[in-house]
C-alpha cells in the first residue's frame, strides 16, 4: 500500500484556496473512488485522468486507488484538479518520485490525449498557491503569462502530461515559460480610435463625464436616440488614469475566472469598459450560473464603467440588484449550494430615452406617447436605483453651429484625462491613510464630519433640503460631486460655486 500527496487550488468567488489531494494505491478491487468531488465532476475527472494516463504510455496501477480532496467544504467543481489528481495517483503507483509533488501546486485539465488544458482563473489560483510562501506552481503552457504575473512564485508551464512526468522524474532546469514578446507591456486597451475630440458639441455631457472620472461618480444621461449618449460613455473610459497593479490584478483575476481574459493579454491594465444588452439575463449580468458561479457583468466592470443603454429596459430586478454592488462595491450571488461574492466596484452610467418609442424628439412627429406613457417607461428607474447615481445631464441634438464648429478647439480625451489625474492625485493626497481613493468611495458619515464643506458652502444644499428637492441620500452624492470639482479647480474645499454646480448635476438641471 502506497499514499501519495500533492496540492491544488480552489476558487471561492476570485480567491484561491489550498486544496490537499491524497491518493491510496493499495489492496482491493481494482478501481478509482473519489472523495470530496461531487458526483458529476467526479466521473468525469476519473475518466479524465485515467485515459490521459493510459495515453502518456504510463501503466495505470491494477489496484483499488482512493483520491480524497481536502477540505471537503470547499468547492471543488470543474476540471482544474485532474493534474494534481493524476500526479497524486503517479506518485502513490511509483511513476513520480512522491517527494518530489508534496510542495508544488498543480492546476490544469487533462485532455483524455494527455495534453494539458488550459483553466480558468488561474491569477487568482497563483496568488492562492503564493499565500503558503516559496510556491511552486505547475500551469497550463497556455496559462503560463498570466501565471507569471504574480511576484515570487516558480511558475512550470507544462503542455502534457508527458512533459510534466518527465521533468518530475529527472528534476531538470525549470522550461522557461513562453512569454510572447511584448506580453508585459499593458495589454487590453481602450480602443486608441476612441476620442472625446470626435464629441461634437454636448458641453454640459463632456463636463459630466471630466467630473465623473475625477471622483468615480456615477451618471445618467437622458436624451433622444441620435445624440450620441452611446459614443459618450464610450470615451468614459479614456479619461481614466492607469490601473494601479493590485487594481490591475483584482481587475484580471475577475477576467480570468470568468474566462474571458483577452488571447495574449494576461494584465488588464486599463479600466474596463462592460456595456450588457437589456436582453442578457440576470446571471450574465448580476452573476450566477448553473454549476459553477461565474462573475457577471458588474464584476467584469469591476474598477472600470459599465454602461447600460436604454436602461428602462432592463428587468426591473436587475435593476434592482444593482443597488447592493451600488453601495458596498462587491455582489453576493446566493445559490443553494452556498453563496459567492465577487468584487463590483464600478462607475455606472445609464443612459435613457426619453420615450418607449424612441423617436428622436425633434424628429418626433411619429411619437404619439403620451406624458403619462413617458413617466411611466422612466419610472421604471426605480427612485432608491437612481438616488446612487450621482449626476444627471439631459443631451441634446448638436446645434448647426456646434456642427459647424472648428474642430481643432475640440479637447481630446488626452488633455482632459491630464485634469482628471490632477484631481484625482489630490483627492488621493486628501484620502491617505484612508481605504477609499475617489470621493465616490467616502462613505456617508464621513461627510458629515471629516468631509464637511463650509456652512457658508452648504447654504445652496441645505435649503433644497428644507423645500424637499434633495433627499438625505442626494445631499450625500451631491457633497461627493462637490468634492470632486473643488478638486478639479484645485481648491482645498467645496466653496459655493461647487456645491451649486453639484446640486444641479443631482438634480438634473443642466440648463
Ligand atoms: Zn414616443
Amino acid at each position: 500500500m502506497a499514499v501519495a500527496r500533492t496540492r491544488s487550488v480552489a476558487l471561492v468567488g476570485v480567491t484561491g484556496r489550498s486544496v490537499e489531494i491524497e491518493a491510496d494505491v493499495g489492496n482491493g478491487l481494482a478501481g478509482i473512488h473519489l472523495i470530496g468531488l461531487p458526483d458529476t465532476a467526479l466521473s468525469e475527472a476519473r475518466d479524465r485522468v485515467r485515459s490521459a494516463v493510459v495515453n502518456s504510455t504510463y501503466p495505470w496501477p491494477d489496484a483499488r486507488i482512493i483520491v480524497s480532496l481536502f477540505p471537503a467544504s470547499l468547492p471543488k467543481r470543474g476540471s482544474q484538479f485532474d493534474l494534481a489528481i493524476a500526479v497524486a495517483i503517479l506518485g502513490a503507483a511509483g511513476v513520480v518520485p512522491a517527494e518530489r509533488i508534496a510542495e508544488p501546486f498543480f492546476l490544469g485539465e487533462l485532455g483524455l490525449d494527455g495534453r494539458i488544458r488550459p483553466v480558468r482563473g488561474v491569477l487568482p489560483s497563483v496568488l492562492g498557491a503564493a499565500k503558503h510562501g516559496d510556491a511552486t506552481v505547475i500551469v497550463p503552457s497556455a496559462n503560463s503569462a498570466e501565471a507569471a504575473l504574480v511576484p515570487d512564485v516558480k511558475v512550470i508551464p507544462v503542455g502534457s502530461l508527458r512533459q510534466l512526468v518527465e521533468w518530475l522524474r529527472k528534476g531538470d532546469e525549470v522550461p522557461e515559460p513562453q512569454v510572447d514578446e511584448g506580453l508585459e507591456a499593458s495589454t487590453v486597451t481602450t480602443d486608441p480610435a476612441v476620442d472625446l475630440a470626435d464629441v461634437v458639441g454636448q458641453p454640459v455631457a463632456r463636463r459630466a463625464l471630466e467630473v465623473c472620472a475625477a471622483g468615480g461618480h456615477n451618471l445618467w444621461m437622458l436624451g433622444p436616440p441620435g445624440t450620441g449618449k452611446t459614443m459618450l460613455a464610450e470615451r468614459l473610459p479614456t479619461l481614466l488614469p492607469d490601473l494601479e497593479l493590485d487594481h490591475a490584478l483584482e481587475v484580471t483575476a475577475i477576467h480570468s475566472v470568468a474566462g474571458v481574459l483577452p488571447p495574449n493579454a494576461p494584465m488588464m491594465s486599463r479600466p474596463p469598459f462592460v456595456s450588457p444588452h437589456h436582453t442578457a439575463t440576470a446571471a450574465a449580468i448580476i452573476g450566477g450560473g448553473s454549476t459553477i458561479v461565474r462573475p457577471g457583468a458588474v464584476s467584469l466592470a469591476h474598477r472600470g464603467v459599465l454602461f447600460m443603454d436604454e436602461a428602462p429596459e432592463f428587468p426591473r430586478h436587475v435593476l434592482d440588484a444593482l443597488r447592493q454592488p451600488l453601495e458596498s462595491g462587491r455582489v453576493t450571488v446566493s445559490r443553494s449550494a452556498g453563496s459567492v461574492t465577487f468584487p463590483a466596484r464600478f462607475m455606472l452610467v445609464l443612459a435613457a430615452n426619453p420615450c418607449p418609442c424612441a423617436q428622436a424628439e425633434d424628429q418626433g412627429e411619429n411619437c404619439r406617447c403620451s406624458p403619462t406613457v413617458r413617466r411611466r417607461y422612466l419610472g421604471r428607474l426605480s427612485g432608491p436605483l437612481l438616488d446612487r447615481v450621482d449626476m444627471k445631464v439631459t443631451v441634446v441634438r448638436a446645434s448647426r453651429r456646434e456642427l459647424m464648429a472648428d474642430r481643432q478647439f475640440t479637447e481630446s480625451s488626452a488633455t482632459v484625462a491630464e485634469r482628471v489625474l490632477a484631481a484625482r492625485e489630490r483627492a488621493a493626497k486628501r484620502l491617505a491613510g484612508t481605504p477609499w481613493r475617489t470621493n465616490a468611495e467616502i462613505p456617508s458619515s464621513f461627510l458629515h464630519s471629516d468631509y464637511r464643506p463650509s456652512p457658508e458652502a452648504m447654504k445652496p444644499m441645505t435649503s433644497c433640503l428644507d423645500s424637499g428637492t434633495l433627499t438625505a441620500r442626494g445631499l450625500d452624492r451631491a457633497v461627493r460631486v462637490s468634492w470632486t470639482l473643488a478638486d478639479l479647480a484645485d481648491k482645498d474645499r467645496p466653496e459655493e460655486d461647487e456645491t451649486t454646480a453639484a446640486l444641479h448635476f443631482w438634480l438634473g438641471v443642466t440648463s
